[in-house]
C-alpha cells in the first residue's frame, strides 16, 4: 500500500507506524517519485526525525513513532519527493570520512571531490619541503576541503576564500565542530582576489579548489535535485564552464613558491582544454589530469617549477 503524505499520511489509526513499517512505506513512496537511493533516503529521514544513528534503527524495529514524529515526517518525506537533496533535509553530509554540516548556503560535498583532498595529502607526504606549508582553498563552500587538509597536515596553515559571506559563515561553523578553527584563515572574495591584494608573495605550496565548471550545455542535463536546489553559483562556470578554472591557471603561478602545485577539480570533459590552458601559462608546468574513483577525468594538477 502507497501512502501520500500529501493526501494520506500516516496516522496512528489500525497498526501503529514502527520503524519497519515507516521504512517500508518511505522508500516505496519517494522510490515511486523516481528518487535515487530510496532506502538510504528513508533511512536518513527516519534517523534524523528520531535523533538517531542509521544503524540504530534495525536494533528497534518494532518502535513505534510518536505523533509529532509522524508529522516532521511527513514534511520531509513531501519535501524529499520533490527531488530536494536529502542532505538539506537532514543538514549534514558525509565527506572524507567525516560529517559536515551543510545547508542551502553551500554546495552539497561530493565523493568525487575526495580524490582532490588524496592527492593533496599524498603530494604533501611525496614532498615534505618544510614542515609548516601554507594551502589555499578556493570557493571553500562548506570548507570541507580545506578542514579535511587541516585536520591531516597537523602543520598547515590553511587559507578558505569564498565570494559568498553565508558560506564563510558555515565553514567556519565547520571549522570548530572539528577542531580545526585555529589553523584555518577564511577570507572573503572571489577567485584569487583574496591573495591579489598589495605586493603578493609567492609563499603558497599548494593552491586548490573545486571551482564551479558546468558550462552552459552540460547544465541542460543536470537533475533537478541539484539545479533547482543548490546554489547555481558554486556550479556554474559560464559558457565553457572554465571562468574561474581560467583565472586560477593563469594566477596561480606567481602565488605559489617554486615546488609548490595548483590543484583544481575540473568536469570530465574539460581535460583536453584545462591541459592546453596550462600549457601556456608561464609560471606552470607538469600538467596533468587524475581520474576520480568514478573512472571519470576530474583533477588538474600542475606544478610551479623550482628554478
Ligand atoms: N569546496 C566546496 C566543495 O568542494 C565547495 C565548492 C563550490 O562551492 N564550488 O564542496
Amino acid at each position: 500500500m502507497t501512502h501520500d503524505p500529501d493526501q494520506n499520511p500516516p496516522q496512528q489509526t489500525e497498526a501503529p507506524w514502527t520503524t519497519r513499517r515507516l521504512l517500508g512505506w518511505i522508500t516505496e513512496y519517494v522510490g515511486s517519485k523516481g528518487i535515487e537511493s530510496p532506502r538510504l533516503v528513508a533511512e536518513m529521514l527516519l534517523a534524523h526525525v528520531i535523533g538517531c544513528e542509521r544503524m540504530r534503527l534495525y536494533m528497534e524495529v518494532d518502535r513505534p513513532a510518536s505523533p509529532l514524529e509522524l508529522m516532521a515526517l511527513r514534511e520531509l518525506v513531501a519535501r524529499a519527493a520533490k527531488h530536494e537533496p536529502v542532505q538539506y533535509l537532514v543538514g549534514h553530509a558525509w565527506f572524507f570520512g567525516r560529517e559536515f554540516q551543510i545547508d542551502k548556503r553551500v554546495l552539497i560535498p561530493r565523493p568525487c571531490t575526495e580524490t582532490l583532498v588524496e592527492h593533496v595529502l599524498q603530494h604533501r607526504r611525496a614532498a615534505p619541503g618544510h614542515a609548516n606549508p601554507i594551502i589555499a582553498d578556493i570557493g571553500t563552500g562548506s570548507g570541507c576541503i580545506a578542514i579535511s587538509l587541516a585536520l591531516h597536515i597537523a602543520h598547515a596553515k590553511v587559507i578558505a576564500t569564498d565570494e559568498s559571506p553565508a558560506a564563510l559563515d558555515l565553514a567556519r561553523v565547520n571549522a570548530q565542530r572539528h577542531h580545526v578553527a585555529d589553523q584555518i584563515e577564511f577570507r572573503l572574495g572571489r577567485d584569487l582576489q583574496p591573495f591579489t591584494g598589495g605586493s603578493p608573495r609567492a609563499e603558497i605550496d599548494v593552491i586548490c579548489s573545486n571551482p564551479p565548471y558546468i558550462c552552459d550545455a552540460e547544465w541542460a542535463e543536470v537533475e533537478s535535485n541539484v539545479r533547482d536546489f543548490e546554489p547555481m553559483a558554486a556550479l556554474r562556470g559560464g559558457a565553457d564552464g572554465l571562468d574561474v578554472i581560467r583565472v586560477l591557471i593563469a594566477e596561480a603561478g606567481r602565488l605559489l613558491r617554486p615546488g609548490g602545485q595548483l590543484v583544481v577539480e575540473i568536469a570530465h570533459s574539460q581535460r583536453e582544454a584545462v591541459l592546453e590552458l596550462v600549457a601556456k601559462a608561464d609560471l606552470l608546468s607538469n600538467p596533468i589530469v587524475l581520474k576520480d574513483h568514478e573512472d571519470f577525468w576530474r583533477v588538474l594538477i600542475a606544478d610551479r617549477p623550482q628554478p
